[in-house]
């Protein structure tokens, strides 16, 4: 579709995937990643075989400076920003004792403000039909994890967030956020097989997410057939109970 979409923690996993669901549309992404260049500059390779325009750009997305850079050169390069899918994230696990102020401030400063920095800078380049997406969890609304806490709380506020973005930039700019359940993704490697097993049985389809099962989503809320959808939160989560 022509579209400049930008997303954020494209190096792999979801992030990846709406990559190139997105080049599948024939837009041209901006892969943005924080430190694993090797595996941007593969899908960046990959998105070339597939014939599309695309551009790699690092940067840490909770630093205001690199965002503004981030976001700089995506314009200087392509003269706007149609699509911004807030993607970027981190989860650390640690028992609740043990959980210090310093992993609580990085996982929101990353989750919740690296996404309002994100969503902020776009915008001043976003035109009529844009959209953001912001990538929350279930986490955020009724599915807990105390061992990351501090992430359920940076995705809660990532829903929150949405919806006051969503008042703020309309009707110019559609906002909305997709609520992932479990997906296979290097994030939850540590998870042991019988916690999975157990976590499986609480889901109505029996087996974890793909991640091109939350990109199909994503790419359907960018879309003109989602156009009236807006300030909403999607849950994918194959029916969790
Ligand atoms: P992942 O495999 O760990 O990938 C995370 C991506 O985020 C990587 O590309 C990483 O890039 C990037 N990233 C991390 N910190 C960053 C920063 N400060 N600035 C820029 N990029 C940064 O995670 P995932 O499972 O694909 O998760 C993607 C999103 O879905 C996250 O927001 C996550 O919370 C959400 N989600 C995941 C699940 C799940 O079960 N997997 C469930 C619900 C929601 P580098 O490697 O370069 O650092």
């Amino acid at each position: 579709m022509n579209r400049v979409v930008l997303i954020t923690g494209a190096s792999r996993g979801i992030g990846s995937a709406i990559t190139f669901a997105f080049a599948k549309e024939k837009d041209t992404v901006i892969i943005n990643y924080r430190s694993s260049e090797e595996r941007a500059l593969e899908v960046k390779n990959k998105i070339e075989e597939m014939g599309n325009s695309s551009m790699i750009v690092k940067a840490d997305i909770s630093n205001e400076d690199e965002v503004r850079e981030m976001v700089k050169k995506v314009v200087d390069t392509y003269g706007k920003i149609d699509v911004l899918v807030n993607n970027a994230g981190i989860a650390i696990d640690t028992l609740v004792e043990d959980k210090t102020v310093i992993d609580f401030e990085r996982t929101l400063k990353v989750n919740l403000i690296g996404a309002f920095l994100c969503a902020r800078e776009c915008k001043k380049y976003m035109n009529e039909g844009s959209s953001i997406i912001n990538i929350t969890s279930t986490n955020g609304i009724d599915t807990y994890y105390p061992y990351s806490l501090d992430y359920d709380a940076s995705k809660a506020g990532l829903i929150s967030l949405t919806h006051n973005l969503a008042v703020e930039y309309s009707p110019n700019v559609r906002v909305n956020a997709v609520a992932p359940g479990w997906v296979n993704t290097e994030m939850i490697k540590e998870l042991d097989e019988e916690y999975i097993k157990e976590e499986c049985e609480k889901i109505l389809v029996r087996r974890f997410a793909e991640p091109e099962e939350i990109a199909n989503v994503v790419v359907f809320l960018a879309s003109p057939q989602a156009k009236y959808i807006n300030n909403e939160v999607i849950r994918v989560d194959g029916g969790i109970l």
